[in-house]
């Protein structure tokens, strides 16, 4: 296995006056969307057998383990800061939104996920360009992002460090685009199993979220990864299949036996109702303030400087999920959650 490194341009002292660098893989995948750990398995994990400071959970279009896994973070007071991230399917290819409050839709204008994605206070990445065979964008939709007028829709990093073997053949190009552009480069794990988490990781000045969102903002981010090679993806996809096996035979049950097992997201279904009640509080929100900039002379901008002055979204919806206690909104959405869940086929 190679290791291929690129060091942040500066960094910052910490309380002994020693400098830090943090580690960040904000691109893992949980049983929610093709991964095989669970939320709770994930965070674990990190604490006892990494030495990252930052991640996010990246489902493919779904964002709930996300959540869960930072509200869990905040609630046991972990050293691990939590982002929630998603890894959307555009109609030019697969996109990361890290620090997001609520689940892009899938299959969206790529310029419209993208701008979705600042106007949520997030950072738009590209993982793994070029990759084909797992949707990797292409240059020309890179570049059709980078060249539009559209304040809202822009780059804020290229994924340059990905163990993959897809990731590995893009890597040259990536680095080569990235300088053209000055776009930063990050890396990340794409884990789909536990014992992946972190073999791609971002490095940067400080230790927490808003640290890691800061360096990719100013472009003093750098990263590092190993490369997996054959042998590793064709055991990475064995853990897959049987996870996927087991994903269908519950679906299976469900429809042909009628059997009410649903399906297995990794989140308890009382924690789904709240994430939706505080999801749907959001969206009403951003309709309403969106009404209210229609009515000003600058939409746009007010939308740029809004999601650029607004913290992450590390705080406020896993803050107010914690504070929040099932009502009886939430409680009759528990039983939905849990219901609707168990309609949707494996992803
Ligand atoms: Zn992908
Ligand atoms: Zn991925």
């Amino acid at each position: 296995m190679t290791m291929v490194e690129g060091s942040p341009e500066n960094s910052r002292r910490d309380g002994r006056g020693e400098e830090r660098v943090g580690k960040a893989d904000v691109h893992i995948h949980s049983i929610a969307s093709d991964g095989t750990a669970s939320a709770a398995q994930i965070l674990d994990y990190v604490e006892r057998h990494t030495d990252l400071d930052v991640i996010a959970i990246a489902d493919h279009e779904r964002i709930e383990a996300a959540f869960e896994c930072q509200r869990m973070a905040i609630e046991r007071g972990s050293r691990i800061h939590v982002a929630v991230a998603e890894e959307v399917t555009t109609r030019s290819g697969h996109v990361l939104g890290v620090f997001l409050q609520a689940r892009l839709r899938r299959r969206q204008r790529l310029e419209t996920t993208v701008a979705e994605i600042h106007e949520q206070g997030g950072l738009a990445i590209v993982p793994h360009p070029f990759s084909a065979f797992t949707l990797g964008l292409r240059k020309s939709a890179i570049m059709r992002v980078q060249l539009s007028t559209d304040p809202l829709v822009y780059w804020d990093a290229l994924e340059g460090y990905n163990p993959s073997t897809a990731g590995r053949f893009g890597r040259a190009a990536t680095a080569r685009i990235a300088a053209q552009l000055g776009l930063p480069l990050v890396g990340n794990s794409d884990a789909h199993t536990l014992d992946t988490i972190g073999d791609g990781h971002t490095l940067f000045p400080g230790s927490t979220a808003e640290d890691y969102r800061r360096a990719v903002l100013t472009g003093s981010t750098g990263g590092a990864c190993i490369t997996w090679g054959a042998v590793k993806e064709v055991m990475i996809y064995g853990q897959q299949v049987r996870k996927q096996a087991r994903d269908v035979s519950r679906w299976g049950r469900r429809y042909l036996l009628r059997d009410d097992a649903p399906r297995d997201l990794g989140v308890p279904p009382e924690q789904l109702a709240l994430q939706r009640e505080c999801e749907s509080r959001y969206l009403e929100e951003r309709e309403h303030r969106r009404r209210a900039t229609a009515w000003s002379d600058g939409p746009k901008t007010d939308a740029v400087a809004q999601a650029r002055s607004r913290p992450s979204g590390e705080r406020s919806l896993a803050h107010r999920l914690l504070k929040a206690r099932p009502g009886t909104r939430a409680r009759s959405m528990a039983a939905d959650a849990g219901r609707r869940e168990a309609e949707e086929p494996p992803a």
